[in-house]
């Protein structure tokens, strides 16, 4: 696999992106999306749904899981936010990576049966357990 250096923003291709929004959605992990954006189309994207932008800190801050300095963030929001307790979730690009492919492989195939609660509930152990994995494999345990 080889990674860019600089991921672009997947709306307009030429500003570097700094927001990544992961969204699983609780009861259907298939429509789990992934997207990275730079700061004015994120922006846009909040206004055109009715929401306020969630205003990144400037400072880009230090990667949760291995501690070097990140490369993108994104808000944490429900479950992510009750376990990180961090307001935004800072990664560097192997981090990145790791964490995207680690979700994917934990939501695939998991049963979709279940109450908005019970759902709620697994997707945050779910989160947790990935981290924890990501934290080890970049030997930050
Ligand atoms: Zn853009
Ligand atoms: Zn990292």
């Amino acid at each position: 696999m080889v990674q860019p250096e600089v991921e672009l923003c997947e709306v307009c291709q030429k500003a570097q992106a700094t927001v990544h929004l992961c969204q699983a959605v609780a009861n259907h992990p298939q429509k789990m999306t992934s997207q990275d954006y730079c700061e004015e189309c994120y922006r846009q994207r909040e206004a055109a749904a009715g929401r306020e932008a969630e205003i990144l800190p400037t400072e880009i801050g230090a990667c949760y899981y291995c501690g070097n300095p990140a490369k993108i963030g994104g808000p944490n929001t429900g479950p992510a936010l009750k376990i990180r307790k961090q307001k935004y979730h800072w990664k560097c690009g192997p981090c990145l990576q790791l964490y995207g492919t680690l979700l994917k492989m934990e939501l695939t195939g998991k049963a979709a049966d279940l109450s908005e609660a019970e759902a709620e509930n697994r997707l945050a152990a779910l989160i947790s357990r990935v981290d924890d994995q990501v934290r080890q494999m970049v030997g930050k345990t």
